[in-house]
């Protein structure tokens, strides 16, 4: 143990845990003890609070308490640079540290300064939390990355950047070096820096870097079954996330006005004693003291003076990190990372499709003899003589043979066009069909990008992520518009066709199901049957997606569950769907209804798409979609209910769905169905109007679509009661619910 940092970390613990009294006394002497303090939209209260201290803060008096614990934490200032032979108490003044952070940020909600403002964007709520976190646990990403500090020049912290998007690792910024700070110099290179590409700005001054660790706290109680305010909890944090969680992180940049052999302030080395407590070590660029593992941590707590061009892979080997860097022959990066990328109209040097010009995607079937592996054609223009600034049109098809392959797995391949073009560095894409719109950047095309990588692209990803199914790929892409004109209505014929068969699939039509237990991974007692008409509630996955992906790989998530005999037809359960749920759920489950709310329903995970619940004065049901932040007419946001109804158990009255379900003619049919909708979010009601309306009008109901509320018409029950007797809503008639 160092004695520079332990004492550093203890006076800059000290000057924290100050500035979160002086707030907090400010803040009172303005608003008052009963002022309500919360961060927006979570569950977990104050999460750094309430995980250490079992705290429920809820008003500006009970953070007095929490003031009261951070300091009890706190160790005496070291007079001189004292030998401490062991980390404990540093660690103590790291979650004091924490404590004080949490104040100093939850009290901008309260009193300003808004933390959301330009580039920064302040705490990340439960929702995306619950998005991303799951792609922590599950590996798909690997880790992620603290930032604080600046590089000496963008061009630098650009490349770090780079780097660590390519490898798909999660990057959180905040704080400065100073006076500046990494996200600034992003942001004056045009880095798009959002939680889509992976870049996340929490703020400029390291008070903020709480939210990393505020949102490492919450995936460890969502997911990890950590118990908040144990003793333990800070033993059982470092477990679960040395274990699940690979993060680290990255002090970058020494700090003007600090001794010589110090380099960074004292509050950076507070705010490091807090990660470490997290089991994140960290990594610095300048010479700060080393730190060698202790306790449970095999791994050194403090590495330092490493080159910014090794720093990625230092903390990779440290952390063990388990990374894929996909190699494929294009001229720019490419990596999940890059996935949610946008290209603005003034960095755009052409595009394809949007509202501008047809553009079209299909993928097909053919016979071996017909796919020459490998080949790819450009039929039109190249992407050099295409005028900057303009729009051409597009069809890009993707022609594939296996041995193993079958026609209905045309549709699941197809659809990860999007995702495998996105990821490229640069490039846009959106939509998918006969809507898709791309866009190729000038950065992009001065790298030497072609119309024809499209094409690699594709040829790549289709052979990597399908081996088992596809022997043979090969790409033809048309910018001709004459040749994309006459191609594109064939591909909408092939649409429509396929629509029909799948639209058409009943669950009376197939004798399996399919399982998926893709998200037992951080709930583990939770199973998904997947049948034609009701797909996952996570919506990613259809009956044909779980075929495809059980014929891809025998031994993954999915597989086929033979329905056995009939119980309740209305219900929907099935003999041996009910044995097999109950094997699958570690005996936590017998039995369950697929299409009921209050008998038996289905569990969540925590990934659905929307919560089904039931409005009881309304005698029917409301709709929710995660991205909707408002109040819904049962009192609870989306968080809220889904912090109550996620992680595996049968909750009667609730239930998470995929969007698709709810124009399914088995929606919720042992309650009467449609019928019983009464109130949806209204982006969520636009998004399915198409579908919903479709199914209402083959049932004869078309009336009913204009009288399910939205927000706009009602937020509390006796407003959406009203509004239904107003337009004769026919759930008021229905038999009871109850
Ligand atoms: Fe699979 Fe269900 Fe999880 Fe979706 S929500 S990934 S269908 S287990
Ligand atoms: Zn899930």
């Amino acid at each position: 143990m160092s004695k520079i940092i332990a004492s550093a970390a203890i006076r800059g613990a000290h000057t924290l845990v100050g500035q979160a009294e002086k707030a907090l006394s400010k803040a009172i002497e303005k608003k008052g003890k009963d002022t309500p303090v919360a961060y927006p939209n979570t569950a977990y209260y104050l999460p750094i609070i309430y995980l250490f201290l079992g705290q429920k803060v809820q008003k500006l008096g009970d953070l007095e308490e929490s003031l009261a614990e951070a300091k009890k934490l706190l160790g005496d200032i070291p007079t001189d640079n004292l030998w401490l032979p062991y980390l404990g108490e540093t660690l103590d003044s790291g979650v004091a540290t924490l404590i004080a952070e949490e104040i100093i940020e939850s009290l901008k909600y309260v009193t300003g300064p808004n933390p959301v403002n330009g580039i920064w964007l302040g705490f990340t709520d439960d929702s995306i939390l619950r998005l991303q976190g799951i792609k922590l646990v599950d590996g798909r990403m690997p880790g992620f990355a603290a930032i604080a500090g600046c590089t000496k020049k963008n061009e630098d912290a650009v490349k770090l950047i780079r780097g660590l998007q390519e490898r798909s690792i999660l990057v959180f910024m905040a704080g400065n070096s100073g006076g500046k700070a990494i996200a600034e110099q992003l942001h004056e290179e045009r880095i798009e820096m959002n939680w889509d590409t992976f870049l996340v700005p929490y703020g400029k001054e390291i008070t903020a870097a709480v939210h990393a660790l505020n949102f490492a706290a919450r995936s460890a109680m969502t997911f990890g079954g950590v118990e908040p305010g144990d003793i333990n909890a800070a033993r059982e944090i470092l477990t679960y996330n040395k274990n699940r969680v690979h993060a680290f992180v990255m002090a970058i940049g020494a700090d003007p006005k600090v001794p010589k052999d110090q380099l960074i302030i004292d509050e950076k080395y507070a705010t490091a004693a807090g990660a470490i407590n997290f089991g994140f070590p960290v990594i610095a660029d300048v010479n700060i003291p080393q730190i060698l593992p202790t306790g449970i941590c095999t791994y050194e707590h403090v590495i330092s003076g490493i080159k910014l061009d090794e720093i990625i892979s230092r903390a990779i080997e440290l952390r063990g990190l388990t990374i894929k860097i996909e190699e494929i022959p294009i001229p720019v990066p490419f990596g999940a990372g890059f996935e949610g990328e946008r290209v603005r109209k003034e960095d755009m040097y052409v595009q394809f499709g949007g509202k501008y010009t047809d553009a079209f995607e299909l993928l097909r079937m053919k016979p071996m003899d017909k796919v020459e592996d490998g080949k790819i054609e450009v039929i039109g223009p190249e992407i050099d003589d295409m005028k900057e600034g303009g729009a051409y049109p597009l069809g890009i098809v993707v022609e594939v043979a296996g041995r193993e392959f079958q026609e209905d797995f045309e549709s699941v391949l197809e659809r990860r066009i999007h995702e495998f073009i996105s990821c490229a560095n640069g490039i846009f894409h959106m939509g998918q069909r006969a809507i898709v719109w791309v866009r190729i950047s000038k950065d992009a095309k001065a790298k030497g990008f072609k119309v024809k990588d499209l094409g690699e692209i594709l040829l790549a990803k289709m052979h990597e992520e399908f081996t088992r199914i596809v022997d043979r790929v090969q790409v033809k892409i048309y910018t001709e518009e004459k040749e994309v004109k006459r191609l594109v209505d064939e591909a909408k014929e092939v649409y429509s066709t396929r629509d029909d068969k799948i639209g058409g699939m009943t669950d009376e039509d197939v004798e399996d199901f399919y399982s998926c237990t893709l998200c037992q991974s951080y709930a583990p007692n939770h199973v998904c049957i997947v049948t034609p008409q009701r797909l996952g509630l996570c919506g990613a996955y259809t009956w044909l997606d779980c075929k495809a992906s059980f014929q891809i790989n025998e031994h993954g998530p999915n597989e086929p569950v033979k329905k056995g005999k009939c119980i309740d037809a209305e219900k929907g359960q099935w003999e041996n769907i009910n044995a097999y749920i109950d094997v699958k759920s570690n005996g936590n489950l017998k039995k369950f209804n697929a299409y009921s709310i209050m008998e038996e329903p289905m569990t969540s995970c925590g990934c659905f798409e929307c919560i089904a619940a039931v409005v009881p004065e309304a005698n029917g049901i409301m709709i929710v979609d995660r991205d909707y932040t408002g109040m819904t007419p049962i009192g609870m946001t989306f968080s809220t209910l889904a912090g109550q109804i996620g992680g595996g158990v049968q909750m009667p009255g609730f239930t998470g769905i995929g969007k698709m379900y709810i124009s399914s003619p088995k929606f919720i049919s042992a309650e009467g169905g449609q019928q019983r909708i009464v109130w949806m979010s209204k982006q969520l009601k636009e998004e399915v109007a198409e579908r919903c309306t479709a199914l209402l009008e083959k049932m004869g109901q078309t009336d009913l679509w204009d009288k399910i509320a939205t927000e706009e018409n009602a937020e509390d029950p006796e407003k959406l009661v009203e509004y239904l007797s107003k337009v004769g809503h026919p759930a008021l008639q229905m038999e009871s619910l109850f």
